[in-house]
């Protein structure tokens, strides 16, 4: 019964301190996002003990008669969520259930289609040192000038390769896919359709963004994200055709005991996520992106040498062009940390610099949003930024104001002891 602070004193100062970082901070990170008490309370729990290898009702190991029950409430309410007639909810996380994909629709020395790394993809989607890049034969495609993804590319590249996947999906792209285009192209030249929503997946279950379900063979995503869960993956599909084999590439293919802990938790947060208080909190998560994107096209901040890839945004982050910019991906992102706001540098598509230092940074609201952010409040946010990301700034003056905002939306109050 001894608590974290007094068994392992290191430990909880550590987890003290991250508590005080993200109240302190504004998190713009847009992979990230705030999980609800409810869902690190599942997370928390004494789920974490129990073996239950196999799926609920055929398990490998005795006592599963109550996580049987969370996961199958995992199962049913994220195929009521998004419209899907298959779900498995074990993975361990994105990557986890994005290898087990596609390990279920293709064989290694196959050939793949996904998004380049460096124009917005996933590590996932067939990057070179990741498995997909090392077990199949990659093919990529990219963002044209406008910073839109080349629709007429991804025809004449899988027409001239004939994949066995195309992978529609980005971890940093601000607009949205055509999934019905993907689904004409792959089924041209017969390929299986795989889209990865881990990015925008709560945007799809707030209905403020097409829903590739219906479209693709399988989706990916992860709960962590937009969709506001806890940390882990989950694995669609509109049809059973490819149950067995998914099921099968998850557990025994990839992963042994599900985390059940984390499959509870999931379950809360896809309940959340069905609920009204979710749609109008990804309503103004993309109200704040799309406020953020015409901060930093405004005149002053162009003429710092800030652009805007793409123009704008539909989703829940914008990508900052720094080529015209004094300041480098690396330095931008700095400044903004030293005045609290957390982003990440990104490379642009065609990035002059190398990948540890590019020229780009990721601005994502969904974090934000959970705080309960305004319209007015993500205004303020994109001035801040934009002053900082001038040549001369107030680094005082500025982080007073990002103070005001963390203090003006309290983050988890209960937790602090
Ligand atoms: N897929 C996409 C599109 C992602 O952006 C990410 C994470 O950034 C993942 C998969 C992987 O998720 P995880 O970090 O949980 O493995």
């Amino acid at each position: 019964n001894t608590s974290l602070h007094e068994l392992d004193p290191e430990i909880a100062a550590a987890v003290d301190a991250e508590l005080g970082r993200q109240q302190s901070t504004l998190e713009m990170i847009a992979s990230e996002n705030f999980a609800p008490l409810a869902v690190m309370e599942a997370q928390g729990s004494v789920l974490t003990n129990k073996y239950a290898e196999g799926y609920p009702g055929r398990r490998y190991y005795g006592g599963c008669e109550h996580v049987d029950v969370a996961e199958q409430i995992a199962i049913d309410r994220v195929k009521e969520l998004f419209g899907a007639a298959y779900a498995n909810v074990q993975p361990h996380s994105g990557a986890s259930a994005n290898q087990a994909a596609l390990f279920a629709l293709a064989q290694p020395g196959d050939t793949i289609l996904g998004l380049d790394l460096a124009h917005g993809g996933h590590l996932t989607h067939g990057m070179r040192l990741n498995f997909s890049g090392k077990q199949f034969d990659v093919v990529a495609y990219h963002v044209d000038d406008a910073g839109l993804v080349d629709m007429a590319e991804v025809e004449r590249l899988a027409k001239e390769h004939r994949p066995k996947v195309i992978i529609a999906g980005w971890s940093a792209y601000p607009r949205q896919l055509d999934f019905a285009e993907f689904r004409r192209i792959a089924d041209e030249v017969e390929a299986y359709l795989w889209v990865d929503m881990a990015h925008f997946a709560g945007l799809v279950a707030a209905g403020l963004h097409p829903n590739p379900v219906p479209y693709a063979d399988v989706v990916t995503s992860t709960t962590h994200k937009t969709l506001g869960g806890p940390r882990g993956g989950i694995i669609l599909a509109r049809g059973t055709d490819f149950a067995k084999k998914l099921n099968s590439s998850v557990f025994p293919g990839f992963q042994g005991g599900p985390l059940e802990h984390v499959i509870a938790a999931k379950a809360v947060s896809f309940k959340v996520a069905a609920g009204e208080e979710f749609k109008e909190r990804q309503r103004r998560t993309v109200e704040g992106a799309r406020i953020l994107a015409e901060r930093l096209t405004a005149a002053d901040a162009r003429e710092a040498g800030v652009n805007v890839l793409s123009g704008g945004t539909d989703v829940h982050l914008l990508l900052v062009d720094l080529r015209e910019s004094e300041l480098d991906g690396q330095q931008a992102e700095d400044r903004l940390h030293e005045i609290g706001i957390t982003v990440n540098r990104n490379a642009v598509p065609n990035d002059p610099r190398p990948p540890m230092v590019t020229s780009g940074l990721r601005i994502g609201t969904p974090a934000l949003a959970t705080r309960g952010f305004t319209a007015e409040d993500f205004a303020e946010v994109a001035d801040v930024i934009a002053e900082a990301l001038k040549p001369s700034y107030d680094a005082a003056g500025l982080k007073a104001r990002v103070e005001a905002l963390a203090d003006k939306h309290p983050l988890y109050p209960g937790l602090n002891k």
